[in-house]
C-alpha cells in the first residue's frame, strides 16, 4: 500500500503518488531533480527504464520506489542485483507488460510518460485507460495513435497535461482552457516556435557530412539523442505540430511554426481580437515539467530566471521547407491522417537510429521517410492493433529501402 501522507513538521500533507516511465531519460531524470526539489509534495511509486539498470537502482533506493521495472526482460537479474547492491526493497518486474503494470498501478495519481518513441504508447495509453492524470513527454504516443488516445483517455476521465515545452507554452496561453474547444476560447492560430537545431544555417551541401554528435548538440536545449537529431532535422516540429493538432483538437490550417533561434518564446496563441499570448522562460525541461506537475499550482523548478535584458534580441523567421524537408512531409502526414502518421514516425525512428549508428548521413533520413511514405498505401487506423500493425509495416519497408539506400 502506497501511503499518501509523510509528517512534515507538525502537519500531515496529503502527498500526490507518481509514477516516472522512462525514469532514466533526460525528462524523466529532470522530473525526478523537480521532485526532490519538492519533499513532501511527491512519492515516487514506480520508476522504469529500458536498459540502464544501475541507474534505475540508484534512483529507486533515492526515491524510495516500490516498483522497478527494466523493459529488457534479459536485465531483470542484473536489476535485482543492483536494486541489492544499494539496499533497496522494490519490487521488480520487467518487459512491456511490466511497463504497463506501472502505468496503471492502483492508488497512483499522475503518470510522466516519458519513453522515447513509438516504444511508450502501450504503457501511457494504459496510464489514460487507467484514468491517471497523465503528464505527456513522450509525443509519439499521439502522433502514432492521436485519435485512439485521445478517446480512452475523455472516457477513461483521464486529463493529459503537456509537458512537450511548446505545448505547455500554449497550455499556459490557454487562460480560458482548451477543453471547450480553439473556437469557443476565441483561438485563431497556434503558433509552434522552434529553435531551427544546430544546422539552421549551415550551407545545404554540408548537411550530407555532419555526424551524429554534431547533430546532438543543440545550440540551447540538453536532451535525449533521438530528440536532438529529430530537433535538427526539425522533424521534432513536425510530430509536434501532430501532437498540438491532437492536444488541443486543432485544425491543420490553426498550426503555424515559427523558427525562433533563442529559446525564449516556447509557443503562442493568436486570438480573434488581435492579441497573441506567449509563455518565455530559460529553455530548461523543468519549466514545463514543474508546471504539468503542479498545475493549477507553481512549484519550484530550480532553473536559472530569465533576464531579458542579458538575452537582448528575440528574433524570428519563416521556417524554410525545403532546407528542411522533414517538417514538409510531418505537414502532409498530418492531413493526409490514417495510418500516413504512423508511418511517418516508424520511417523516422528507423532513419534517426540508422544516422546515430552511422549507417546512413544526415541527409538522406527525410528521402528514406519520404520513400517509406511513397510505397505504402494511405489507409484508417481505428484501433491500437491497427496502429501497431501498421507501425510494424512501416519499419519492415523502411529496413528494406535503407538496404537500398547503401
Ligand atoms: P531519452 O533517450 O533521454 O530517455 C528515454 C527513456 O526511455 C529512458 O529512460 C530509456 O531507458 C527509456 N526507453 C528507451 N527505449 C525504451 C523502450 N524500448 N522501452 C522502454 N523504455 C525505453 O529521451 P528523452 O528524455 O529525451 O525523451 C523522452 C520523450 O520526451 C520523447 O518522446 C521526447 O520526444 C519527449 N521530449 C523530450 C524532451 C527533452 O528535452 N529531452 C523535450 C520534450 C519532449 P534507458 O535509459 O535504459 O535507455
Amino acid at each position: 500500500m502506497i501511503s499518501r501522507t509523510e509528517a512534515t513538521g507538525a502537519s500531515q500533507q496529503p502527498m500526490e503518488i507518481i509514477t516516472v516511465l522512462g525514469s532514466t531519460g533526460s525528462v524523466g531524470e529532470s522530473t525526478l531533480d523537480v521532485i526532490g526539489r519538492n519533499p513532501g509534495r511527491y512519492r515516487v511509486a514506480a520508476l522504469t527504464a529500458h536498459r540502464n539498470t544501475r541507474r534505475l537502482a540508484e534512483q529507486c533506493a533515492q526515491f524510495d520506489a516500490q516498483l522497478a521495472v527494466i523493459a529488457d526482460s534479459s536485465r531483470e537479474n542484473e536489476l535485482y542485483q543492483a536494486l541489492k547492491e544499494l539496499d533497496c526493497r522494490a519490487a521488480v518486474l520487467s518487459g512491456e507488460s511490466g511497463l504497463v503494470e506501472a502505468a496503471s498501478l492502483a492508488g497512483v495519481d499522475s503518470v510522466m510518460a516519458s519513453i522515447v518513441g513509438a516504444a511508450g504508447l502501450k504503457p501511457t495509453l494504459a496510464a489514460a485507460e487507467s484514468g491517471k492524470k497523465v503528464l505527456l513527454a513522450n509525443k509519439e504516443s499521439l502522433v502514432i495513435a492521436g485519435e485512439v488516445f485521445t478517446l480512452a483517455a475523455r472516457q477513461a476521465g483521464a486529463r493529459v497535461l503537456p509537458v512537450d515545452s511548446e505545448h505547455n507554452a500554449i497550455f499556459q496561453a490557454l487562460p480560458g482552457g482548451f477543453e471547450k474547444g480553439l473556437d469557443n476560447v476565441g483561438v485563431e492560430r497556434i503558433i509552434l516556435t522552434a529553435s531551427g537545431g544546430p544546422f539552421l544555417d549551415m550551407p545545404t551541401a554540408e548537411l550530407a557530412q555532419v555526424t551524429p554528435a554534431q547533430a546532438c548538440k543543440h545550440p540551447n536545449w540538453d536532451m535525449g539523442r533521438k530528440i536532438s537529431v529529430d530537433s535538427a532535422t526539425l522533424m521534432n516540429k513536425g510530430l509536434e505540430v501532430i501532437e498540438a493538432r491532437w492536444l488541443f483538437d486543432a485544425q491543420a490550417e490553426q498550426i503555424e511554426v515559427l523558427i525562433h533561434p533563442q529559446s525564449i518564446v516556447h509557443s503562442m496563441v493568436a486570438y480573434r481580437d488581435g492579441s497573441v499570448l506567449a509563455q518565455l522562460g530559460t529553455p530548461d525541461m523543468r519549466t514545463p515539467i514543474a508546471h504539468a506537475l503542479a498545475w493549477p499550482q507553481r512549484i519550484e523548478a530550480g532553473v536559472n530566471r530569465l533576464n531579458l535584458a542579458q538575452v537582448g534580441e528575440l528574433s524570428f523567421r519563416e521556417p524554410d521547407f525545403d532546407r528542411f524537408p522533414c517538417l514538409g512531409l510531418a505537414f502532409a502526414a498530418m492531413r493526409a491522417a490514417g495510418n500516413a502518421p504512423v508511418i511517418l514516425n516508424a520511417g523516422n525512428e528507423i532513419a534517426v537510429e540508422a544516422f546515430l549508428n552511422e549507417r546512413i548521413a544526415f541527409d538522406q533520413i527525410p528521402i528514406l521517410v519520404d520513400k517509406v511514405m511513397q510505397r505504402l498505401e494511405n489507409r484508417a487506423v481505428r484501433t491500437i492493433g491497427d496502429v501497431l500493425e501498421q507501425d510494424k509495416l512501416a519499419r519492415a519497408v523502411a529496413n528494406e529501402i535503407m538496404e537500398e539506400l547503401l
